[in-house]
């Protein structure tokens, strides 16, 4: 495989052609954003560890039958991936109300929510990713019907697979944004895409109620790469 052009630079990461048209390579910064790009810094080392991390739950995900767009874990920073048209709504399953929902509907923190609740988002930084409903979905053709359906029940399964692995490892999955493509290969074929990582997830310990995941940076909180260091760790994964 040979890296080419690069295609692509987001807030997290870049991505690169390859000699494969429907393969990528999928490199991850250092770079941090919160707020639609308003707080903007870096944290050390934390494209080599949310590569790590993303590669792992991809990987356990893949093992229960919903595809994924990982294909291996290449380096420290980089993966390959299939190519795919990304869907363009952010999906976020809530565990417990945290953040925009805590807001939004003035449910305190951390309360546990009878069942997951999955919201949609449109991913726009112009209109600063608004919450949409299935309707809008449908009516604007941001995706049919059936991978509305599909989406819907692949995210219930990434929460089982994701919420009994991280309560192994004595942490709380609060939450989490999920992002799915359209295989180029084959455009009837939805995947899990994008990455799934401390940038993307409220991770709380257990034990402390210490917050493991992005919410040091956007909230001044420190100790962000050590946060994610930590997150490794409990996951067994080789820094
Ligand atoms: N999230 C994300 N990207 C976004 C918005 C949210 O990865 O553009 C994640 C966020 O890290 C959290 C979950 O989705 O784990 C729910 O985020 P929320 O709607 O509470 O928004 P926030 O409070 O992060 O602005």
């Amino acid at each position: 495989m040979e890296k080419r052009d690069q295609l692509y630079e987001g807030k997290a990461k870049v991505l690169f052609a390859t000699d494969d048209e429907n393969l990528l390579v999928q490199y991850f910064k250092d770079d941090a954003t919160a707020f639609n790009g308003v707080k903007s810094g870096t944290i050390a080392d934390k494209g080599v560890l949310n590569n790590l991390i993303s590669s792992r739950l991809m990987a356990l995900i893949e093992i229960v039958g919903i595809p994924v767009h990982l294909v291996k874990r290449l380096n420290d920073r980089e993966q390959l991936v299939r190519r795919v048209e990304i869907v363009p709504v952010e999906v976020v399953v809530r565990n417990r109300a945290a953040g925009s929902m805590s807001k939004r509907l003035g449910i305190p923190e951390g309360t546990v929510l009878p069942r997951p609740v999955i919201e949609f988002y449109l991913k726009s930084d112009e209109l600063d990713d608004p919450l949409i409903t299935v309707d809008h979905i449908d009516v604007f053709n941001w995706a049919s019907h059936d991978e509305v359906d599909q989406i819907i029940e692949m995210s219930h399964r990434i929460n089982d697979v994701m919420m009994g692995y991280y309560a192994n490892i004595g942490i709380h999955l609060v939450d989490y944004k999920l992002e799915f493509g359209r295989l180029s290969s084959d455009p009837d074929t939805l995947v899990l895409a994008d990455e799934i990582s401390p940038d993307s997830c409220r991770l709380w310990d257990m034990e402390t109620g210490k917050k493991l995941d992005k919410d040091r940076f956007r909230r001044d909180l420190g100790g962000v790469e050590e946060a994610y260091q930590e997150v490794v760790a409990r996951m067994g994964l080789q820094n």
